[in-house]
C-alpha cells in the first residue's frame, strides 16, 4: 500500500518572491541588492524599512527566502 510513497510537497508561496514580482524593475533591483546585503540589512531592519514605504513583508518571509528555506528553492 505504500508503493507510491513520496514526500508531500508543501506549496507555500514565497511572499518575498511575490513582493519582488510586484515591483518595478528599478525597485526590484534595489530590493534584490538589499536581500543579498546581510551585513547592512537584517531581516527585521529590512522588513521595517519596507513597511515604512508601504510594502508589507515580514522578517520571517525575508529570513526564509534568504536562507533558501522558501518555496523558491524547493
Ligand atoms: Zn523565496
Amino acid at each position: 500500500m505504500l508503493e507510491d510513497l513520496e514526500p508531500v510537497k508543501t506549496k507555500r508561496s514565497c511572499k518575498t518572491r511575490f513582493t519582488l514580482d510586484g515591483l518595478e524593475d528599478k525597485d526590484r533591483e534595489i530590493l534584490v541588492s538589499a536581500l543579498l546585503d546581510t551585513s547592512k540589512w537584517s531581516d527585521k531592519g529590512l522588513s521595517v524599512a519596507l513597511g515604512q514605504r508601504g510594502i508589507q513583508l515580514s522578517n520571517e518571509s525575508i529570513g526564509r527566502h534568504r536562507r533558501k528555506l522558501c518555496s523558491c528553492y524547493n
